[in-house]
């Protein structure tokens, strides 16, 4: 037997605690509330398949994250049928080529019984993959030069699908080998229309064989779930489908995967869907999750009748027609804050600072989220030209966005450029590591056009936006030469006489950029800096071992005044933007000072709670802002 495989292994599939969650209980519910529901028959015209047990009832849903919920004989095997169907056509969308399938199969509802003899008159092509007809000649286009390699192919797209190996019932598939005559004429009649090349009898004998793949309602809510999540098993991670097939299989499914009924499934469900004749069908959510229900028992159009009711119920409860009400584009505007609102950590001069405050509310930072498409992108593109008057720079934070369309990307390159026109600039941020929004941008962006800027956070962002405010409307006072102690607010209210006391005990130390100042951690260095000239960087390193810029500072502020305040260790890294000059004061020398002259040391800690007040005001305004 080619390509069999004698193993199934239990797909990985991450289960949560079944007894506690609300979502496993409302499965139960329903699980409960259909038992009952003995209408239908089992089918029989596979002589194998009439010895199915009619109660058999499982339902399990896996989400496009990798979670499974199971009720029910969700592990009770049974064979595929036709949710084959749509597997096998999306390895032959991957192995031919969209165009070349098509000239084979057509993509027409039928609105003929699934196993009708009926090709498109002209060109003998069946009207679509999920006919028996098409299904046929569907499983000859997979890749492979001989059927078992066609096998071995069909085999793997099914591995890929359940995220293990494969069997076949061999019982279920002599019994339809030796009864499928109708099956039979059919695949002559497309080797008569030169629709299948060669012996069609190989070719019948692999679509037997993967109707006759046994699955578990687990496997094939598994592959729901891999085609809701683009094409990749969300447990594995691994590929099965190309990610530009999915959405052509997805349409074959709405449009013709429910037999006789697709059309009116297609009006109270609204889910892509398959089932079989053993009673399997599995529906889609796209990019949400994959459903999948196992009740041998069908209607009288072939489908299962429990699945149906399920299916039924739960898209009308939760709203989940692919055509129901989508969010209101404003929703991708979560919130807008300017600069004022939530100021850099970039520590300034109290003067740059006040200057700074008068214009900060120009920034304007608008924290995207969800899908960005057509009119989630109009809605963005109005709301930036509507506060462009009074703005100097807008920040676009992508943190929240989960999908960018190209053609959206587009549009904010247009109305960035539309902006840079009026002297104006919008730049992005947090959009690191965000793989569909990165390359929307970068693929999108006008000829000519070389980049974009994007910051990894809104805090150098922001930082970057007052910079430009700052050498745009000439708030300056940030970049001075320090060669006395009177500017520091450190010292502030002190004679003249207590500074040259100061000065006298104090160091120099100049440090190149990038040297490390400060090692969070040390407890043996007790110094105090005053920076002259430079920019330092205070940074913590988190718990996963990102860093995060607290601060920068200039000349004319300190650090390290914590050491006062009887923390032995260093809280943080500083480091050396820029080259650096400083004086450092020890603290154990500011103590020996204070015991002639204790002014000093009360006046130095004065001021610092002075500091530490500004800071918390301004930490609980950033808390604010962020909660609101
Ligand atoms: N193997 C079955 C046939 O070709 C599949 C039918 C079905 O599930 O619709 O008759």
């Amino acid at each position: 037997m080619p390509g069999l495989s004698s193993s199934t292994k239990a797909a990985h599939v991450k289960t949560m605690p079944t007894t506690t969650l609300p979502m496993q209980h409302y499965l139960k519910a329903l699980h409960d509330k259909y038992r009952p529901l003995e209408e239908g028959a089992v089918a029989t015209y596979i002589p194998e398949l009439a010895k199915a047990d009619p109660d058999a009832f499982g339902i399990c849903i896996v989400t496009a994250d990798g979670y499974t919920y199971a009720v029910g004989e969700s592990d009770t095997p049974f064979t595929m049928q036709s949710v084959s169907k749509p597997a096998v056509y999306a390895a032959a969308l991957a192995d031919r080529g969209r165009e070349n399938v098509l000239r084979k199969v057509g993509v027409e509802p039928s609105g003929e019984a699934f196993n009708s003899i009926s090709l498109d008159p002209q060109s003998g092509a069946p009207l679509n993959p999920m006919i028996n007809a098409g299904a046929i000649a569907t499983a000859g286009l997979v890749a492979g030069d001989t059927a078992a390699e066609k096998w071995q192919r069909i085999e793997e797209i099914m591995s890929a699908f359940f995220g293990h190996s494969i069997v076949v019932d061999e019982a279920v598939h002599r019994s339809e080998s030796e009864t499928g005559f109708r099956n039979r004429a059919i695949a002559w009649m497309l080797k008569s229309f030169g629709i299948i090349d060669g012996d069609p009898m190989p070719v019948l004998e692999n679509y037997f064989r993967q109707c006759a793949i046994r699955v578990t309602c687990r496997d094939l809510a598994c592959m729901a779930a891999t085609l809701a999540n683009g094409g990749v098993h969300p447990v594995t991670g691994k590929r099965a489908v190309p990610a530009e097939d999915v959405q052509a299989v997805l349409s074959i499914m709405a449009t013709c995967g429910m037999y006789d009924y697709a059309g009116s499934w297609l009006y109270e469900v609204g889910l892509p869907a398959k089932s079989g004749v053993s009673g399997g069908l599995l529906a889609v959510l796209p990019g949400r999750f994959g459903i999948a229900i196992f009740s041998p028992r069908l209607d009288e159009n072939g489908n299962s009748t429990r699945g149906i009711a399920v299916c039924r119920e739960i898209s009308r409860e939760f709203g989940l027609h692919v055509f129901g009400l989508a969010p209101a584009p404003s929703r991708v505007l979560s919130r807008i804050h300017t600069a004022l609102d939530a100021p850099s950590r970039r520590l300034r001069s109290p003067l740059t600072s006040a200057r700074l405050r008068e214009v900060a509310s120009g920034i304007k930072c608008l924290s995207l989220q969800g899908e960005l498409a057509f009119d989630g992108a109009e809605f963005v593109v109005r709301s930036l030209m509507r506060l462009a008057s009074d703005a100097d720079s807008f920040i676009l934070d992508m943190h929240r966005v989960t999908y960018l369309a190209y053609n959206a990307a587009r549009l904010l390159h247009e109305a960035s450029g539309a902006l840079f026109a009026q002297g104006k600039v919008l730049v992005f941020s947090r959009i690191r590591g965000r793989a569909t929004v990165e390359d929307a941008l970068r693929s999108s962006l006008p000829d000519g056009e070389k980049g974009f800027l994007s910051f990894e956070d809104n805090d150098l962002a922001i930082e970057w936006c007052e910079n430009r405010l700052i050498d745009h409307e000439a708030v300056s006072g940030s970049r001075t030469h320090i060669d006395s102690l009177a500017p520091f607010p450190l010292f502030a209210g002190m004679t003249q006489q207590c500074l040259e006391q100061l000065r006298k005990r104090m160091l120099a130390a100049d440090y190149p950029a990038g040297a490390i100042i400060v090692s969070a951690g040390n407890e043996q260095d007790d110094r105090l800096f005053f920076i002259r000239d430079g920019e330092v960087s205070v940074v913590l390193t988190l718990a996963d071992g990102a860093h995060q810029r607290v601060a920068t500072l200039s000349s004319g502020m300190s650090f390290g005044e914590m050491v006062m305040l009887g923390q032995a260790a260093r809280s943080a890294h500083v480091h050396a933007d820029t080259a650096v000059s400083t004086w450092t004061l020890s603290s154990r020398i500011l103590d020996e000072i204070a015991i002639d002259h204790p002014e000093i040391k009360i006046a130095i800690l004065r001021n610092l709670s002075l500091d530490l007040a500004q800071k918390l005001r301004q930490a609980n305004q950033l808390i604010a802002v962020l909660a609101a």
